[in-house]
């Protein structure tokens, strides 16, 4: 049975604290795949900065040439909000006899609650927490024994920092690949604030 993980997000823009979560859960769960999955619209978040196909673009740079990852347009090529729900089970058709992971980071445990439909996620998944060790000390316990936690590296980085320093001309090189700056670069993406 294969092994897939997948990372959900904006990936607005998509950068190595991103490339690093899914790098770390893919050799600590013995992975075969990880799968990252830009959202068309997503359910807990006041839209998006860069357009949908400039997002799609630089995760599938990011991901170029490497075989164990893997950029999906699952939740940019259907109609409405980009359910999690619905995103594992139309998975689950594509890959029958794959055991599922949904990998998250820390920051994330806090909204779990507030997630649509998330009994229907763990049903089709094991929920996968990347952290550093004490980092989740504060969730609720009856939660977090329902999540998988692995220890990874806290990458003190987020798409919205990039974008901040984008708009105030500020260079972004070594946050996110090389090939994801110079797409950022030559299109002119974030150079002014999202409104
Ligand atoms: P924004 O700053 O726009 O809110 P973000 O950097 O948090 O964006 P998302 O696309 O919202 O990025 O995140 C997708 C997933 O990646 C989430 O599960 C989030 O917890 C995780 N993630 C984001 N940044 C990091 C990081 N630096 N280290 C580990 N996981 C991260």
């Amino acid at each position: 049975m294969r092994r897939i993980g997948v990372i959900g997000g904006t990936f607005d823009p998509i950068h190595h604290g991103h490339l690093l979560l899914g790098r770390f859960a893919l050799e600590k769960i013995f992975l075969d795949k990880v799968l990252f999955i830009p959202a068309a619209d997503p359910p807990l978040k006041q839209g998006t900065c860069a357009p949908a196909e400039e997002r799609w673009a630089m995760v599938e740079l990011a991901v170029a040439g490497c075989a164990d990852f893997a950029a999906s347009r699952l939740e940019l090529d259907r109609p409405g909000k980009s359910y999690t729900v619905e995103t594992l089970r139309l998975l689950h058709q594509l890959y029958p006899h794959a055991a599922l992971f949904f990998i998250i980071g820390a920051d994330n445990i806090a909204q779990l609650d507030a997630w649509h439909a998330l009994e229907g996620i763990f049903a089709q998944c094991t929920v996968v927490v990347g952290a550093r060790l004490g980092e989740v000390a504060g969730s609720d316990p009856e939660l977090l024994a329902r999540l998988h936690c692995i220890e990874t590296p806290l990458i003190e980085l987020s798409s919205t920092e990039i974008r901040t320093r984008r708009a105030a001309g500020l260079p972004i090189r070594y946050m996110v690949p090389e090939a994801v700056e110079a797409h950022i670069l030559a299109k002119g993406l974030y150079a002014a604030p999202c409104s």
